[in-house]
């Protein structure tokens, strides 16, 4: 009896034949083979926080959501192990306990490891990685039937089309990650008019260790939120003023406000520029993962691409003045980060300095003709789409973008010959 399935936007559903939830590796080979004996298509999925089709099958959808502990620490090389299945937030307090931190971390913390890894979910900072560069080993279960190891000793040609996968190679069992000593952050966030966001970004990308921006559409002003690691101790947080902003206002107040605006879109200028303010929020130190992550509660969609950094501010522009044109009202911010270069053949930043560019629409508004536009945009300077983020992309276009390419069609080849991972996003993106 196929069950219903959708993803944390409610853009996308399916019907799964058999949704499994799988506590060993043992059952997750039992799984593949019984769908590959029923020729029956066999997807991982993470927490369903992917805008894109990425997750989507009618075959079996396999959750490791009970597979989210902690099986190795190595203290003296700050390395863990632990099931693919974690939460990124449970993840963040597991490795505080033990004095262990991730690098970098993406805007919120409620994927899995596994799905943020596949996808190559990301923060910024211009001398930083995203979460997948962190991964040093991985344990992968293959269409037939096997555990494939995969680090630097062992099978080692397997590990960078491993570390951002799309699901495509089997499904991750396990994850090692490379660790950073815990660290706090000094984080200061103040709104002001765009061109002074703009040269202070400029200015920080180079100063701070973390920075990034978020223009509201139809104002003048942007806020940046720029944050370096610091020594001193934590500042104590005022909960409540804390819940006002962060739950009443930035979340309660703003879905109220977006049910406003969509029966009275003509209302968005008037108090989108009556509500944003220049200010100065207070500045706070606190644990890295409690600064970079914070709860989205509104319910958007998003599109985002990456385009090399050289391009960030032209790419921006033209977005901007396109926003300002629009008839239609934006009412989330569009955010701007940036990343080093890696050299993990499918991630957004490999082999060039990155630039990121998020557009979001309230996931009930129209919405399609908006995307559609912005990706014209897009590809004008290169650019590549998040693979969990909404995109048009095909692989004739894609493999033009990714200078690895091969190297990860090759690694399919190898792992996945069959397609027993499939779906039709990855047959567009990936080409079977
Ligand atoms: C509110 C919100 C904020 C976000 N912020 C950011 C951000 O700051 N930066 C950013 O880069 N992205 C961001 N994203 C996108 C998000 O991080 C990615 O889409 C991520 O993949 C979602 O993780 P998930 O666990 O929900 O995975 P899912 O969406 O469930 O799955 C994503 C992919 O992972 C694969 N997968 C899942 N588990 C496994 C497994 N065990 N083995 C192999 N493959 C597996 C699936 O097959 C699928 O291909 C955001 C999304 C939302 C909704």
């Amino acid at each position: 009896m196929p069950t219903k399935w959708t993803n944390w936007a409610r853009n996308q559903y399916s019907n799964p034949h058999k949704i499994f939830r799988p506590k060993s590796e043992a059952e997750i080979t039992e799984i593949v083979s019984l769908g590959v004996a029923k020729r029956l298509k066999v997807r991982p999925i993470g927490n369903g926080h992917s805008f894109s089709s990425i997750g989507l099958t009618d075959g079996f959808l396999v959750s490791l959501e009970s597979m989210n502990r902690i099986t190795n620490i190595d203290r003296e090389k700050l390395q863990v192990t632990v099931g693919a299945g974690i939460t990124i937030s449970d993840l963040n307090r597991e490795l505080h306990k033990i004095g262990f931190a991730l690098p970098n971390l993406g805007d919120i913390d409620t994927q899995s490891l596994a799905g943020a890894i596949a996808t190559g979910t990301h923060g910024t900072g211009i001398e930083y990685n995203s979460i997948s560069s962190a991964i040093i080993g991985i344990r992968i279960a293959t269409g037939d039937g096997t555990v494939i190891e995969i680090s630097e000793s062992r099978n080692s040609e397997l590990l960078g089309p491993a570390k951002v996968s799309l699901g495509a190679l089997g499904i991750i069992t396990s994850v090692t990650l490379q660790c950073v000593p815990a660290f706090s952050l000094r984080i200061l966030e103040f709104t002001a008019k765009l061109p002074e966001i703009i040269s202070r970004f400029k200015i920080e990308e180079l100063n701070a260790d973390f920075v990034e921006f978020f223009w509201f559409p139809h104002t003048e002003l942007a806020e940046i939120k720029i944050c370096n690691k610091v020594a001193s101790a934590n500042t104590r947080t005022n909960k409540l003023s804390s819940f006002v902003t962060d739950e009443v206002i930035r979340n309660f107040g703003f879905s109220l406000l977006n049910q406003f605006w969509l029966q009275f879109p003509n209302s968005v200028n008037r108090t989108m520029n009556n509500l944003i303010k220049e200010n100065v929020r207070p500045e706070r130190i606190d644990a890295s993962y409690k600064v970079f992550c914070s709860k989205r509660r509104v319910k958007f969609l998003e599109m985002e691409y990456s385009v090399p950094r050289e391009y960030l501010f032209d790419a921006f522009d033209e977005v901007r003045r396109f926003i300002e044109g629009l008839s239609f009202p934006v009412t989330f911010p569009v955010e701007v980060r940036t990343l080093c270069a890696d050299n993990i053949p499918l991630s957004m930043a490999s082999e060039r300095k990155t630039g990121f560019i998020a557009v979001h629409l309230y996931n009930r508004a129209n919405s399609k003709d908006f995307f559609t536009k912005i990706e014209n945009i897009m590809e004008k300077f290169n650019g590549r789409p998040h693979w969990g983020k909404l995109h048009n992309l095909d692989s004739t276009k894609l493999a033009k973008l990714y200078p690895r390419w091969t190297e990860f069609a090759e690694t399919r080849e190898t792992l996945d010959p069959d397609g027993h991972f499939t779906n039709p996003y990855l047959e567009r993106v990936l080409g079977y």
